[in-house]
């Protein structure tokens, strides 16, 4: 019963501290067991996990992002820093696009 108090941030956060694999938002998504539905609302959440985990680690956590790329031509988006999966490859136009995905990464410096 116990997870069931938890709120989707804390879930999203557990997700994050428990995963062995960075995970996109669609596999939070997926993980919770939520709709497609709550696919925007997951990305809200993660956007707000990201910076609460580095302010409340005071900089010992961190959620690393793995930029999207077009599963097309390849082309990777590095410059992003939204977890909201782009829409559209600015270079082929594809919308085969995967990611982006997150890990917590624990700083080494002490
Ligand atoms: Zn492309």
């Amino acid at each position: 019963m116990g997870e069931d108090f938890l709120t989707t941030r804390e879930k999203i956060y557990k997700l994050l501290v428990e995963a062995e694999e960075p995970l996109s938002a669609e596999d939070m998504v997926a993980l919770l067991g939520l709709g497609k539905k709550e696919y925007s609302r997951i990305q809200e959440d993660l956007e707000f996990v990201i910076r609460s985990v580095k302010k409340r680690s005071g900089g010992a956590e961190i959620v690393e992002m793995i930029p999207a790329r077009c599963l097309t031509c390849g082309y990777v988006f590095k410059d992003r820093q939204k977890a909201k999966r782009p829409s559209k490859c600015p270079r082929c136009n594809s919308e085969r696009i995967a990611g982006p995905w997150f890990i917590l990464k624990k700083s080494s410096r002490k």
